[in-house]
């Protein structure tokens, strides 16, 4: 028998995520080409009970979501760091007037932070040690560790020992593990999600969240998973754009790109897991002793 408690797939993605970012595509192909009603159906039917979808840096699927009682507007933002870096931090429960803010402060990391706390906004670092948002450096993660209530530690289309070294970081750290599927077809949709025990309206999920009585379920990805999830997305953009269809040919590349992907981050978690094990185990997340010295010295942010 199901236990109690509501689930939800916690990172989801829609038509409204934008253009893809790889170069040549990033006019034609776009990020994710699912309509948010059927997202919503979809979930549901996979026994998902709440629904939010997580476009990149938008909230426009809300405007055909918001009259369901299970839903919730959320986003992920592409965030600059001050090491020039990029993260993809997903926020819960906002409102519109939240969304632009967030925009606004997204290419200025301090005062990015400096809202969520002021707004008491429930936010997580997504896909951690993934590759996927470009090269990370160690200064990167002394802000996660003390910036951030909870890591994405399941997500549905990175390897299962990237989320492994994020379960383990966000143990160490005392962060709420949270998980989503990341789905960017309709197909992976439910993979991967969040259950809390007991909750049985919006409200009790959502302060589940905040106090980290979160169980995560589903399953990690695999290259097969991202390699599908890429030719879907392929489909797609040769149903909008028809002459693209003569870029078919490419896809017999797919697979090796969806492979070298791969190792980038096996090797991502591998290189990163380590050190900041070491750093989470000196002193609650400090590089001093594991890698070059650099934290944040923003003391509005600590504590
Ligand atoms: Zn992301
Ligand atoms: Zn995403």
């Amino acid at each position: 028998m199901r236990s109690t408690g509501l689930r939800c797939d916690l990172h989801v993605h829609s038509i409204h995520s934008g253009m893809c970012t790889m170069p040549w595509f990033d006019r034609i192909c776009r990020e994710c080409y699912s309509d948010p009603r059927e997202v919503h159906r979809t979930l549901k039917r996979r026994g998902m009970d709440m629904v939010t979808i997580t476009d990149h840096d938008s909230i426009d699927a809300g405007e055909a979501l918001r009259r369901f009682s299970d839903f919730f507007l959320s986003e992920e933002v592409t965030c600059r760091m001050p090491s020039g870096t990029e993260v993809h931090i997903a926020v819960y429960d906002i409102s519109e007037r939240q969304h632009w803010q967030l925009q606004a402060r997204r290419r200025d990391f301090p005062a990015f932070v400096a809202y969520l706390r002021e707004q008491h906004l429930f936010s997580s670092v997504n896909h951690i040690f993934s590759s996927l948002t470009g090269r990370r450096v160690a200064a990167d993660f002394a802000w996660f560790s003390t910036c951030f209530p909870a890591f994405e530690v399941r997500n549905g289309h990175v390897p299962r020992c990237n989320n492994n070294a994020a379960a383990a970081y966000a143990q160490a750290l005392g962060k709420t593990g949270l998980a989503g599927s990341d789905a960017h077809a309709v197909r992976s949709l439910a993979s991967a999600y969040v259950h809390v025990p007991g909750s049985r309206t919006k409200q009790e999920f959502l302060d589940g969240l905040r106090a980290g009585r979160v169980e995560v379920g589903g399953a990690s990805g695999s290259v097969w998973k991202l390699t599908r999830e890429v030719l879907a997305l392929g489909e797609c953009m040769m149903r909008e754009h028809p002459l693209s269809v003569l870029l078919a040919p490419l896809g017999a590349l797919v697979p090796l790109a969806t492979l070298s992907n791969w190792v980038r981050e096996v090797y991502a978690a591998q290189r990163w897991g380590r050190l900041t094990a070491c750093a989470a185990a000196s002193q609650q997340g400090a590089w001093s002793d594991c890698a070059q010295p650099a934290t944040p010295h923003d003391t509005r942010l600590v504590g």
